[in-house]
Protein backbone atom coordinates (compact mmCIF):
# COMPACT_ATOMS: atom_id res chain seq x y z
CA UNK A 1 0.00 0.00 0.00
CA UNK A 2 1.45 3.52 -1.09
CA UNK A 3 1.36 6.18 1.91
CA UNK A 4 -1.11 8.99 1.76
CA UNK A 5 1.63 11.65 1.53
CA UNK A 6 -1.33 14.14 1.40
CA UNK A 7 -1.80 12.91 5.38
CA UNK A 8 1.87 11.88 6.37
CA UNK A 9 3.44 15.57 5.01
CA UNK A 10 1.05 17.00 7.29
CA UNK A 11 2.29 14.74 10.13
CA UNK A 12 5.54 15.77 9.52
CA UNK A 13 4.52 19.68 9.79
CA UNK A 14 3.07 19.02 12.68
CA UNK A 15 5.85 17.22 14.07
CA UNK A 16 8.28 19.98 13.26
CA UNK A 17 6.15 22.29 14.76
CA UNK A 18 6.26 20.55 18.55
CA UNK A 19 9.79 20.04 18.17
CA UNK A 20 10.65 23.31 17.35
CA UNK A 21 8.32 25.07 19.89
CA UNK A 22 8.10 25.80 23.24
CA UNK A 23 4.48 24.03 24.53
CA UNK A 24 3.08 25.31 27.58
CA UNK A 25 -0.83 24.16 27.29
CA UNK A 26 -1.43 23.04 30.62
CA UNK A 27 -3.16 20.03 29.11
CA UNK A 28 -0.62 18.90 26.86
CA UNK A 29 1.87 16.53 27.24
CA UNK A 30 4.77 14.73 24.99
CA UNK A 31 4.48 10.85 25.55
CA UNK A 32 7.25 8.41 24.88
CA UNK A 33 8.18 6.96 21.43
CA UNK A 34 6.61 3.78 23.35
CA UNK A 35 3.34 5.00 24.12
CA UNK A 36 3.08 6.38 20.19
CA UNK A 37 4.39 2.97 19.14
CA UNK A 38 1.16 1.02 21.01
CA UNK A 39 -0.93 3.43 19.65
CA UNK A 40 -0.13 3.21 16.38
CA UNK A 41 -0.08 -0.36 16.67
CA UNK A 42 -1.94 -3.95 15.11
CA UNK A 43 -4.39 -3.38 18.52
CA UNK A 44 -6.68 -0.59 16.44
CA UNK A 45 -8.19 -3.44 14.67
CA UNK A 46 -9.26 -5.55 17.31
CA UNK A 47 -13.04 -5.57 18.39
CA UNK A 48 -13.00 -6.32 21.96
CA UNK A 49 -16.70 -4.94 23.43
CA UNK A 50 -17.41 -6.22 26.93
CA UNK A 51 -13.96 -6.58 29.26
CA UNK A 52 -11.46 -8.83 30.12
CA UNK A 53 -12.64 -12.47 30.29
CA UNK A 54 -16.06 -11.36 29.36
CA UNK A 55 -16.53 -10.41 25.73
CA UNK A 56 -18.73 -10.33 23.12
CA UNK A 57 -16.38 -10.85 20.59
CA UNK A 58 -13.73 -14.17 19.90
CA UNK A 59 -9.84 -13.75 19.29
CA UNK A 60 -9.69 -11.17 22.91
CA UNK A 61 -7.22 -13.43 24.74
CA UNK A 62 -3.97 -11.02 23.83
CA UNK A 63 -6.15 -8.03 24.22
CA UNK A 64 -7.33 -9.28 27.58
CA UNK A 65 -3.54 -9.65 29.04
CA UNK A 66 -3.20 -6.22 27.99
CA UNK A 67 -6.20 -4.40 29.27
CA UNK A 68 -5.69 -6.53 32.86
CA UNK A 69 -1.80 -5.14 32.65
CA UNK A 70 -3.50 -1.41 32.31
CA UNK A 71 -5.88 -1.91 34.86
CA UNK A 72 -3.32 -3.63 37.28
CA UNK A 73 -0.82 -1.12 36.98
CA UNK A 74 -3.48 2.00 36.85
CA UNK A 75 -4.28 0.01 40.48
CA UNK A 76 -0.96 -0.05 41.84
CA UNK A 77 -0.01 3.70 40.93
CA UNK A 78 -3.12 4.99 42.50
CA UNK A 79 -3.45 2.15 45.11
CA UNK A 80 -6.85 1.87 44.06
CA UNK A 81 -8.78 -1.08 44.36
CA UNK A 82 -11.01 -0.33 41.14
CA UNK A 83 -9.87 0.79 37.67
CA UNK A 84 -11.55 1.28 34.40
CA UNK A 85 -9.51 1.96 31.80
CA UNK A 86 -12.04 2.25 28.61
CA UNK A 87 -13.65 5.58 28.56
CA UNK A 88 -12.12 7.22 25.10
CA UNK A 89 -11.66 10.84 26.82
CA UNK A 90 -11.79 12.79 30.08
CA UNK A 91 -15.52 13.56 29.55
CA UNK A 92 -16.43 10.10 28.83
CA UNK A 93 -15.23 9.15 31.89
CA UNK A 94 -17.32 11.84 33.71
CA UNK A 95 -20.58 11.29 31.70
CA UNK A 96 -20.04 7.60 32.26
CA UNK A 97 -20.22 8.16 36.64
CA UNK A 98 -23.01 10.87 35.98
CA UNK A 99 -25.10 8.30 34.34
CA UNK A 100 -24.01 5.94 36.37
CA UNK A 101 -25.26 7.70 39.77
CA UNK A 102 -27.85 10.36 38.83
CA UNK A 103 -30.71 10.16 37.28
CA UNK A 104 -32.44 12.86 34.77
CA UNK A 105 -32.63 16.07 36.47
CA UNK A 106 -30.84 15.37 39.35
CA UNK A 107 -29.06 18.04 41.61
CA UNK A 108 -24.71 18.31 41.12
CA UNK A 109 -22.81 21.02 42.59
CA UNK A 110 -19.07 21.12 40.73
CA UNK A 111 -16.09 24.31 40.47
CA UNK A 112 -17.65 26.47 37.88
CA UNK A 113 -16.49 26.26 34.40
CA UNK A 114 -15.92 30.43 34.45
CA UNK A 115 -13.82 30.33 37.57
CA UNK A 116 -11.45 27.01 36.03
CA UNK A 117 -14.39 24.18 36.03
CA UNK A 118 -15.10 22.03 33.33
CA UNK A 119 -17.55 21.80 30.86
CA UNK A 120 -18.40 17.99 32.04
CA UNK A 121 -19.23 19.15 35.27
CA UNK A 122 -22.62 20.67 34.79
CA UNK A 123 -22.34 23.40 32.17
CA UNK A 124 -25.54 23.82 29.97
CA UNK A 125 -23.93 23.48 26.52
CA UNK A 126 -22.67 19.67 27.97
CA UNK A 127 -24.75 16.92 28.66
CA UNK A 128 -23.81 16.88 32.29
CA UNK A 129 -25.65 20.46 32.46
CA UNK A 130 -28.42 19.44 29.90
CA UNK A 131 -29.87 16.61 31.72
CA UNK A 132 -29.33 17.06 35.47
CA UNK A 133 -29.84 20.57 37.53
CA UNK A 134 -26.01 21.98 37.97
CA UNK A 135 -25.19 24.16 40.66
CA UNK A 136 -21.65 25.37 40.91
CA UNK A 137 -19.49 26.79 43.45
CA UNK A 138 -16.48 29.53 42.41
CA UNK A 139 -13.32 31.07 44.13
CA UNK A 140 -13.02 33.96 46.39
CA UNK A 141 -12.69 37.29 44.26
CA UNK A 142 -10.24 38.10 46.95
CA UNK A 143 -7.79 35.08 46.83
CA UNK A 144 -8.61 33.51 43.81
CA UNK A 145 -8.82 30.33 45.94
CA UNK A 146 -11.71 27.74 46.72
CA UNK A 147 -13.15 28.92 50.51
CA UNK A 148 -14.33 25.39 52.01
CA UNK A 149 -16.81 26.88 54.14
CA UNK A 150 -18.67 28.49 51.40
CA UNK A 151 -18.69 25.27 49.35
CA UNK A 152 -20.43 23.76 52.66
CA UNK A 153 -22.78 26.82 52.85
CA UNK A 154 -23.35 26.10 49.12
CA UNK A 155 -23.99 22.19 49.30
CA UNK A 156 -26.49 22.45 52.53
CA UNK A 157 -28.64 25.25 50.17
CA UNK A 158 -28.50 23.29 46.68
CA UNK A 159 -28.50 19.09 48.38
CA UNK A 160 -26.85 17.76 45.58
CA UNK A 161 -26.92 14.01 44.86
CA UNK A 162 -23.28 14.44 43.64
CA UNK A 163 -20.53 17.13 44.58
CA UNK A 164 -17.62 17.31 41.92
CA UNK A 165 -14.08 18.97 42.84
CA UNK A 166 -11.30 19.11 40.27
CA UNK A 167 -10.60 21.44 37.58
CA UNK A 168 -9.14 22.65 34.46
CA UNK A 169 -7.25 25.66 35.65
CA UNK A 170 -6.96 25.75 39.18
CA UNK A 171 -3.18 26.53 40.56
CA UNK A 172 -3.89 24.98 44.05
CA UNK A 173 -4.13 21.64 45.66
CA UNK A 174 -7.76 20.47 46.71
CA UNK A 175 -9.00 19.20 50.22
CA UNK A 176 -10.35 15.87 49.84
CA UNK A 177 -11.08 15.56 53.20
CA UNK A 178 -13.06 18.40 53.37
CA UNK A 179 -15.34 18.00 50.42
CA UNK A 180 -15.41 14.44 51.88
CA UNK A 181 -17.03 15.72 55.07
CA UNK A 182 -19.62 18.15 52.94
CA UNK A 183 -20.60 15.16 50.74
CA UNK A 184 -21.44 12.75 53.87
CA UNK A 185 -23.36 15.56 55.96
CA UNK A 186 -25.08 16.19 52.88
CA UNK A 187 -25.51 12.52 51.57
CA UNK A 188 -23.99 13.05 48.25
CA UNK A 189 -21.80 11.13 46.65
CA UNK A 190 -17.92 12.75 45.84
CA UNK A 191 -16.36 12.80 42.72
CA UNK A 192 -12.94 14.10 42.21
CA UNK A 193 -11.87 15.06 38.44
CA UNK A 194 -7.94 14.66 38.82
CA UNK A 195 -7.59 15.18 34.99
CA UNK A 196 -5.22 17.96 35.23
CA UNK A 197 -3.06 16.92 38.12
CA UNK A 198 -3.00 13.20 38.13
CA UNK A 199 1.20 12.63 37.44
CA UNK A 200 1.70 14.44 40.14
CA UNK A 201 -0.74 13.22 42.30
CA UNK A 202 1.09 9.66 41.47
CA UNK A 203 4.31 11.02 42.56
CA UNK A 204 3.19 11.46 45.50
CA UNK A 205 3.79 15.33 45.40
CA UNK A 206 -0.22 16.29 45.90
CA UNK A 207 -2.98 15.34 48.06
CA UNK A 208 -4.52 12.04 47.53
CA UNK A 209 -8.05 11.84 46.61
CA UNK A 210 -8.26 8.32 46.55
CA UNK A 211 -9.17 7.31 50.21
CA UNK A 212 -11.70 10.37 50.35
CA UNK A 213 -13.65 10.09 47.30
CA UNK A 214 -15.88 7.57 46.19
CA UNK A 215 -14.90 7.98 42.98
CA UNK A 216 -12.12 9.36 40.88
CA UNK A 217 -12.16 10.16 37.21
CA UNK A 218 -9.15 11.69 35.00
CA UNK A 219 -8.18 11.73 31.65
CA UNK A 220 -4.41 10.05 31.00
CA UNK A 221 -2.80 12.52 28.32
CA UNK A 222 -1.82 15.38 30.84
CA UNK A 223 0.53 15.62 33.97
CA UNK A 224 0.24 11.65 33.59
CA UNK A 225 1.97 11.82 30.02
CA UNK A 226 -0.37 9.10 28.53
CA UNK A 227 -2.11 8.75 25.07
CA UNK A 228 -5.49 10.96 24.64
CA UNK A 229 -8.07 9.27 27.00
CA UNK A 230 -10.02 8.86 29.82
CA UNK A 231 -9.97 6.49 33.26
CA UNK A 232 -12.18 6.04 36.44
CA UNK A 233 -11.08 4.24 40.02
CA UNK A 234 -11.93 3.84 43.41
CA UNK A 235 -10.04 3.75 46.07
CA UNK A 236 -12.14 1.27 47.55
CA UNK A 237 -15.70 -0.68 46.09
CA UNK A 238 -18.43 -0.32 47.91
CA UNK A 239 -22.50 -1.24 47.65
CA UNK A 240 -24.78 0.82 45.69
CA UNK A 241 -26.48 3.66 47.08
CA UNK A 242 -29.32 3.60 44.49
CA UNK A 243 -30.90 0.18 46.10
CA UNK A 244 -30.00 -2.02 42.82
CA UNK A 245 -30.03 -5.68 43.49
CA UNK A 246 -29.28 -9.25 41.83
CA UNK A 247 -32.36 -10.84 41.19
CA UNK A 248 -31.75 -13.90 43.08
CA UNK A 249 -29.63 -13.13 46.08
CA UNK A 250 -31.12 -10.31 46.57
CA UNK A 251 -27.71 -8.73 47.50
CA UNK A 252 -26.67 -5.19 45.81
CA UNK A 253 -24.39 -4.38 43.16
CA UNK A 254 -21.21 -3.67 43.58
CA UNK A 255 -20.57 0.36 42.24
CA UNK A 256 -17.55 -1.56 40.29
CA UNK A 257 -20.67 -3.12 38.55
CA UNK A 258 -22.97 -0.35 37.86
CA UNK A 259 -19.35 1.96 36.14
CA UNK A 260 -18.11 -0.92 34.56
CA UNK A 261 -21.96 -1.26 32.83
CA UNK A 262 -22.07 2.74 32.74
CA UNK A 263 -18.86 2.56 30.25
CA UNK A 264 -19.97 -0.09 28.01
CA UNK A 265 -23.06 -0.64 26.87
CA UNK A 266 -23.82 2.77 28.87
CA UNK A 267 -21.72 5.00 27.26
CA UNK A 268 -19.57 3.38 24.99
CA UNK A 269 -19.53 0.42 22.27
CA UNK A 270 -15.74 -1.45 21.67
CA UNK A 271 -13.09 -0.07 23.90
CA UNK A 272 -9.71 1.08 22.05
CA UNK A 273 -7.66 -1.54 23.04
CA UNK A 274 -4.29 0.35 20.86
CA UNK A 275 -5.11 3.26 23.51
CA UNK A 276 -5.78 0.84 26.45
CA UNK A 277 -1.88 -0.82 25.85
CA UNK A 278 -0.52 2.65 25.20
CA UNK A 279 -2.00 3.72 28.99
CA UNK A 280 -0.35 0.43 30.03
CA UNK A 281 2.49 1.65 29.36
CA UNK A 282 2.23 5.23 30.34
CA UNK A 283 1.52 3.84 33.79
CA UNK A 284 4.70 1.30 33.94
CA UNK A 285 6.29 4.90 33.08
CA UNK A 286 4.62 6.31 36.31
CA UNK A 287 5.49 3.85 38.14
CA UNK A 288 9.53 4.13 37.84
CA UNK A 289 11.29 5.93 40.64
CA UNK A 290 12.21 8.59 37.70
CA UNK A 291 8.62 9.45 37.69
CA UNK A 292 8.79 11.44 40.97
CA UNK A 293 11.75 13.34 40.07
CA UNK A 294 9.54 14.20 36.74
CA UNK A 295 7.44 15.36 38.67
CA UNK A 296 9.05 17.67 41.36
CA UNK A 297 10.19 19.40 37.95
CA UNK A 298 7.11 20.42 36.82
CA UNK A 299 6.18 21.88 40.26
CA UNK A 300 10.08 23.50 40.69
CA UNK A 301 9.10 24.69 36.65
CA UNK A 302 5.97 26.20 37.20
CA UNK A 303 6.98 27.87 40.30
CA UNK A 304 9.75 29.57 38.61
CA UNK A 305 7.73 30.57 35.96
CA UNK A 306 5.00 31.92 38.35
CA UNK A 307 7.66 34.31 40.26
CA UNK A 308 9.17 35.36 36.98
CA UNK A 309 5.70 36.67 35.54
CA UNK A 310 5.04 37.78 39.36
CA UNK A 311 8.56 39.89 39.38
CA UNK A 312 7.26 41.35 36.25
CA UNK A 313 4.08 43.01 37.37
CA UNK A 314 1.73 39.47 35.95
CA UNK A 315 -1.04 38.97 38.01
CA UNK A 316 -1.71 35.45 38.77
CA UNK A 317 -4.98 34.37 40.27
CA UNK A 318 -4.41 32.99 43.70
CA UNK A 319 -0.38 34.25 43.68
CA UNK A 320 0.99 31.15 42.54
CA UNK A 321 1.28 27.43 42.38
CA UNK A 322 1.23 24.51 44.07
CA UNK A 323 0.99 22.07 40.63
CA UNK A 324 2.18 22.20 36.89
CA UNK A 325 -0.37 25.25 35.84
CA UNK A 326 -1.32 28.86 36.18
CA UNK A 327 -3.68 31.74 35.02
CA UNK A 328 -2.58 34.75 34.19
CA UNK A 329 -5.15 37.78 34.57
CA UNK A 330 -4.00 40.18 31.40
CA UNK A 331 -6.08 43.37 32.43
CA UNK A 332 -3.10 45.34 34.00
CA UNK A 333 -1.05 44.48 30.77
CA UNK A 334 -3.75 46.11 28.98
CA UNK A 335 -3.60 43.26 26.48
CA UNK A 336 -6.23 40.08 26.12
CA UNK A 337 -6.05 36.63 26.45
CA UNK A 338 -6.72 36.53 22.78
CA UNK A 339 -4.26 38.92 21.61
CA UNK A 340 -1.61 36.92 23.61
CA UNK A 341 -2.40 33.87 22.53
CA UNK A 342 -2.27 35.06 18.98
CA UNK A 343 1.40 36.67 19.26
CA UNK A 344 2.89 34.21 21.06
CA UNK A 345 1.76 31.71 18.66
CA UNK A 346 3.50 33.27 15.95
CA UNK A 347 6.75 33.52 17.86
CA UNK A 348 6.25 29.54 18.75
CA UNK A 349 5.42 30.08 21.82
CA UNK A 350 1.96 27.71 22.67
CA UNK A 351 -0.58 28.50 25.29
CA UNK A 352 -4.28 29.31 25.45
CA UNK A 353 -6.40 32.30 26.22
CA UNK A 354 -8.52 31.45 29.68
CA UNK A 355 -11.60 32.98 31.33
CA UNK A 356 -9.97 34.42 34.42
CA UNK A 357 -12.71 34.14 37.70
CA UNK A 358 -15.00 37.45 37.69
CA UNK A 359 -13.93 38.24 34.09
CA UNK A 360 -15.50 41.24 32.57
CA UNK A 361 -14.66 39.59 29.03
CA UNK A 362 -16.38 36.94 27.15
CA UNK A 363 -14.69 33.34 26.67
CA UNK A 364 -13.83 33.72 22.93
CA UNK A 365 -12.07 37.37 24.03
CA UNK A 366 -10.71 36.51 27.88
CA UNK A 367 -8.83 38.42 29.80
CA UNK A 368 -6.26 35.65 31.18
CA UNK A 369 -3.91 33.09 30.08
CA UNK A 370 -3.19 29.93 30.86
CA UNK A 371 0.23 28.02 31.33
CA UNK A 372 1.27 24.66 31.96
CA UNK A 373 4.66 23.51 32.98
CA UNK A 374 4.11 19.73 32.32
CA UNK A 375 5.02 19.52 28.63
CA UNK A 376 8.40 21.52 28.73
CA UNK A 377 9.54 19.98 31.62
CA UNK A 378 9.52 16.36 29.49
CA UNK A 379 11.74 18.32 27.12
CA UNK A 380 13.82 19.10 29.63
CA UNK A 381 13.63 22.46 30.85
CA UNK A 382 14.75 23.13 34.54
CA UNK A 383 13.75 26.55 36.62
CA UNK A 384 16.47 28.82 34.41
CA UNK A 385 14.78 27.23 31.15
CA UNK A 386 11.75 29.00 32.50
CA UNK A 387 12.80 32.30 34.00
CA UNK A 388 13.71 32.72 29.97
CA UNK A 389 10.63 31.79 28.93
CA UNK A 390 9.27 34.14 30.54
CA UNK A 391 11.42 36.86 28.98
CA UNK A 392 10.23 36.04 26.08
CA UNK A 393 6.82 36.19 26.44
CA UNK A 394 7.10 39.32 28.41
CA UNK A 395 8.85 41.19 25.49
CA UNK A 396 5.99 40.08 23.01
CA UNK A 397 2.84 41.10 25.39
CA UNK A 398 4.98 44.49 26.09
CA UNK A 399 4.81 45.13 22.53
CA UNK A 400 2.15 43.19 21.05
CA UNK A 401 1.10 44.85 18.11
CA UNK A 402 4.85 44.96 17.08
CA UNK A 403 6.33 42.05 14.16
CA UNK A 404 9.26 42.29 14.66
CA UNK A 405 9.87 41.06 18.43
CA UNK A 406 7.13 37.80 17.20
CA UNK A 407 9.79 37.46 14.54
CA UNK A 408 13.38 37.90 16.70
CA UNK A 409 11.77 35.51 19.54
CA UNK A 410 10.31 33.08 16.68
CA UNK A 411 14.08 32.85 15.98
CA UNK A 412 15.62 32.39 18.96
CA UNK A 413 12.74 29.72 20.31
CA UNK A 414 14.05 27.34 17.33
CA UNK A 415 17.45 27.87 18.02
CA UNK A 416 16.47 27.49 21.72
CA UNK A 417 14.44 24.43 21.38
CA UNK A 418 17.25 22.73 18.91
CA UNK A 419 18.67 22.13 22.85
CA UNK A 420 16.32 20.04 23.93
CA UNK A 421 15.22 17.11 21.05
CA UNK A 422 11.93 15.35 20.55
CA UNK A 423 11.42 12.06 19.04
N1 LIG B 1 -11.85 17.03 33.11
C1 LIG B 1 -10.99 18.05 33.22
C2 LIG B 1 -10.75 18.63 34.58
C3 LIG B 1 -10.32 18.54 32.10
O1 LIG B 1 -9.47 19.57 32.23
C4 LIG B 1 -10.57 17.95 30.84
C5 LIG B 1 -9.90 18.42 29.61
O2 LIG B 1 -9.28 19.40 29.50
C6 LIG B 1 -11.50 16.92 30.77
C7 LIG B 1 -12.12 16.48 31.91
C8 LIG B 1 -11.92 16.35 29.46
O3 LIG B 1 -11.01 15.55 28.88
P1 LIG B 1 -11.13 15.15 27.33
O4 LIG B 1 -10.73 16.35 26.55
O5 LIG B 1 -10.23 13.97 27.22
O6 LIG B 1 -12.56 14.76 27.10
Amino acid sequence: MSRDTAVFSLIERELERQRNGIELIASENFTSQAVIDAMGSCLTNKYAEGYPGKRYYGGCEVVDEIEQLAIDRLCELFGAEYANVQPHSGAQANAAVFLACLKPGDKTLGFSLAHGGHLSHGHPANFSGKHFEAHFYGVEEATGMVDMDKVAEKAREVQPKMIICGASAYSRDWDYARFREIADEVGAILLADIAHPAGLIAAGLLNDPLPHCHIVTSTTHKTLRGPRGGIIMMGKDFDNPFGRVFKKSGKPFKMSRILNGAVFPGMQGGPLEHVIAAKAVAFGESLTPEWKEYGKQVIKNAQAMAQALVDKGYHIISGGTDNHSMLIDLSNKDVNGTQAEDALNAAHITLNKNMVPFDKKTAMNPSGIRIGTAAITTRGFTEADCVKTVEWIDRIIQDIENPAVVEAVRGEVHAFMAGFPLY
